[in-house]
């Protein structure tokens, strides 16, 4: 068949994942068409196939600079001859794109929202066969993201008659769906939404109590892999990175608070494996089509589950084993129904917030509550959530829930769960003293228990619905009706045996060992391989191949090319450029004794193809990145320290990833910034220099006009 022959050809890929096929087909045909797919689904994969055999330019609509670059790499690695078009780019380069487009060589091109009326003196309607609006929510108010510039985009299905639209999201609940269609002009679009399960993703949930020492436990687990941590604030962002920073975890924090080209590099550093772990903020990942994420971490509970759903979707794109860890603590739940409090629709928002809270302390298998909230219903239980990998024993509470039910009646219900508790357990603190609370029967009752358990306890209560929390009266707790059945009529309560935390620490998971098939020690020299064939090509190193496909490559030792091919995600393209290094580390392997090889890769020096001599700024580059010093580096060059501020002013307008902020301070920039017409007339640095009298070096001069450019240009 013509398609899956062209998805081998050029991606890899030996079939297609649910729908895609359907979909390229109307696709062919000409439909207008409405695609909801979760994230990692392969929405992209609908229309870059199509692109490649249809008479014409394949128009994507992309919201995001950095998604666009990352796209056109990925496709360039592939061998397909994409492009974009943005206000990130300087003349020449939107000059090499228009040769592109009048010699018609492009297949696919992607825009900017903002870009699209510019771009149209350029493009002749009929060379347009495809447009793909990517992102699609953003047009609409209903959606969760709706960004201004994407309302110009309903001329389009007029500018362009002839092409077939196809919009594409990963979220659109139905009014959502109706009001995409109407603003993009293609009311009768047929819809297709996938399936939101991602089975992939190992689910779990961990009680929010010594975080850090759990934290720990599970990166052990994944040392040297990608991951995100999310927080609640910008503070705590910001102290869970330098705790782990200073524990030796290669790791940044991100938020919006931060500078913008802080923000950016950190991003481009994750993308490339060189910085491991963020600890964002939900600000962070939007921008992001990094397939190589391994765990998404909520440090902090989300504040409800479409929320908590778009956010661990960022984790196993590639469809590789992925783990989705959730902190809950009641701490959270309390702060968040605070803000919820302060919100415009602060009931609805409450209500989101408890079914997120029902979910934390499921017992039952998560996956199918979770896919039920989108109205996805499974027949059976996951098997890769934590609580069917670890179905809880049972006992029998009768006793202990009366204790606290009890005590609670006592109280007249005026007490909170901490209050309870403290009750329970005979504390004798100045709230329960100021309450009075130490006189009646229960107080002590409870002492045999601690209170991290007595509080997991009564969280089972509240979920089995024998206690409700009066959240608009001081979060105090109420019997429920069912309450006076086990008070009363003695009706028994079971519930779960709390995890001892060693036992947490050893709770199976899935994700805690590649398959057995995979040799591992082959699979880290694989990655060590393809770490230096990205940093050779700077591309990210998930460009040069998915963590799949070197899973898959370790699993079956190919020796020859031929074997090579039929690995997934080797395509044409690639098995011409790669096989030839992957091969010969796996003939290697495949000769050696394990040890042997092991010792062989860990004492080789990479099998660097020496970086041309012309490539000077990347040599300076490199040294950085190693760490060093603009001082030392121009030491050991024998350069110029403006020379090579110089190099890396060039590489931060080419690529993003050196940090240039630090070398000069804002209000030199300022200054500069004030004269930057001077600048502009000659483009050239020496009539600034010579208007400041030589006060500012040419290497700041260049710093600071680099700087000023990028944020004009910034969206
Ligand atoms: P989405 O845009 O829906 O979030 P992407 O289009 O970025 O997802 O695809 C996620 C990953 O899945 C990418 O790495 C892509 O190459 C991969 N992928 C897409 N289609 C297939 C397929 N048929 N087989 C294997 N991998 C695929
Ligand atoms: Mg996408």
């Amino acid at each position: 068949m013509k398609q899956l022959e062209l998805l081998k050809k050029h991606f890899g890929y030996d079939s297609f994942r649910p729908l895609q096929e359907q979909i390229i087909n109307d696709v062919l045909d000409h439909k207008d068409l409405m695609v909801v797919m979760p994230t990692g689904g392969g929405k992209s994969m609908c229309f870059q196939l199509p692109s490649l055999m249809l008479d014409g330019i394949t128009l994507v609509i992309s919201p995001l600079i950095a998604l666009m670059k990352d796209q056109v790499d990925s496709l360039k690695a592939n061998g397909i001859h994409a492009g974009y078009f943005n206000s990130s780019q300087d003349s020449s380069q939107q000059q090499e794109l228009i040769a592109a487009l009048n010699s018609k060589s492009l297949k696919l091109l992607y825009v900017a929202p903002e870009s699209i009326q510019l771009l149209q003196n350029y493009l002749q309607p009929k060379d347009v066969a495809l447009i793909a609006v990517d992102e699609a929510h953003c047009i609409s108010t209903w959606g969760h993201d709706f960004r201004p510039a994407y309302t110009q985009l309903t001329y389009l299905k007029k500018s362009f008659s002839q092409a077939s639209m196809i919009a594409l999201t990963a979220t659109a609940d139905r009014a959502t769906r109706e009001d995409i269609k109407k603003q993009l002009d293609i009311s009768d679009a047929q819809e297709y939404v996938a399936s939101f399960d991602r089975p992939n993703l190992t689910l779990e949930v961990r009680p929010g109590n010594n975080r850090l020492a759990q934290l720990r436990q599970f990166l052990k687990k994944y040392k040297d892999e990608s991951g995100i941590i999310y927080c609640l604030s910008r503070k705590s962002c910001e102290k869970l990175a330098d705790q782990l920073s200073g524990l030796g975890y290669s790791v940044a924090a991100y938020h919006a608070g931060l500078e913008h080209r802080f923000r950016e590099s950190v991003q481009e550093q994750f993308i490339k494996d060189e910085i491991k772990i963020v600890c964002a903020t939900i600000a962070f990942g939007m921008g992001i089509d990094k397939s190589n994420v391994r765990f998404v971490i909520h440090y902090n509970m989300p504040k409800n589950i479409e929320g908590y759903y778009q956010e661990i979707g960022r984790a196993g794109r590639d469809g590789a084993d992925s783990n989705a860890l959730l902190f809950h603590s009641y701490a959270d739940v309390i702060q968040l129904r605070n803000f919820a409090m302060d919100s415009g629709n602060s009931e609805v928002q409450i209500a989101k917030l408890e079914r997120m809270k029902q979910f934390a302390e499921a017992l039952t298998c998560r996956r199918r509550m979770l896919l039920s909230y989108f109205n996805e219903y499974l027949d059976t239980d996951c098997g890769n959530c934590d609580v069917c990998l670890n179905k809880p024993d049972f006992f029998d509470a009768t006793v202990l829930a009366q204790k606290a039910l009890s005590a609670v009646y006592r109280m007249k219900e005026q007490a909170s769960l901490n209050l309870l508790i403290d009750v329970l357990r005979g504390a004798q603190n100045a709230t329960v003293i100021e309450s009075g609370f130490q006189t009646i029967k229960t107080y002590g009752a409870g002492k045999d228990i601690s209170w991290n358990n007595w509080q997991q306890y009564i969280i089972q209560l509240i979920n089995q619905g024998l206690l409700e929390i009066a959240f608009h009266e001081y979060n105090h707790l109420k019997l429920t009706p069912q309450a006076q059945a086990v008070l009363f009529e003695n009706q028994p309560v079971q519930l779960a045996v709390i995890p001892k935390p060693e036992e947490l620490a050893a709770r199976k998971s899935a994700v805690e060992q590649l398959p057995s098939d995979v040799n591992k020690e082959l699979y880290e020299a694989l990655r060590k391989l393809r770490m230096q064939l990205a940093s050779q090509k700077n591309l990210a190193p998930y460009m040069v191949f998915s963590d799949v496909t070197l899973k898959d490559i370790a699993a079956r030792i190919p020796l020859d090319k031929e074997e090579f091919e039929d690995i997934t995600g080797v395509g044409a393209h690639k098995l011409e450029i790669y096989a030839s290094d992957f091969l010969s580390l796996t003939q290697e392997y495949k000769m050696m004794r394990t040890s042997d090889f092991v010792y062989r890769v860990a004492t080789s020096s990479p099998k660097k193809k020496k970086t041309p001599k012309t490539d000077t700024v990347f040599e300076s580059v490199q040294m950085y990145w190693d760490g060093k010093t603009v001082e030392e580096i121009a030491i050991i060059r024998e350069l110029k320290e403006d020379t090579i501020l110089g190099h890396l002013s060039k590489r931060y307008i080419s690529h993003k990833d050196v940090d240039i902020s630090p070398y000069i301070n804002i209000s030199d920039v300022e200054n500069i910034e004030s004269k930057y017409d001077l600048f502009k007339e000659h483009n050239a640095l020496k009539p600034l220099y010579e208007h400041f009298k030589g006060s500012y070096s040419y290497g700041i001069l260049r710093l600071a006009i680099t700087l000023i450019e990028a944020n004009v240009k910034a969206i």
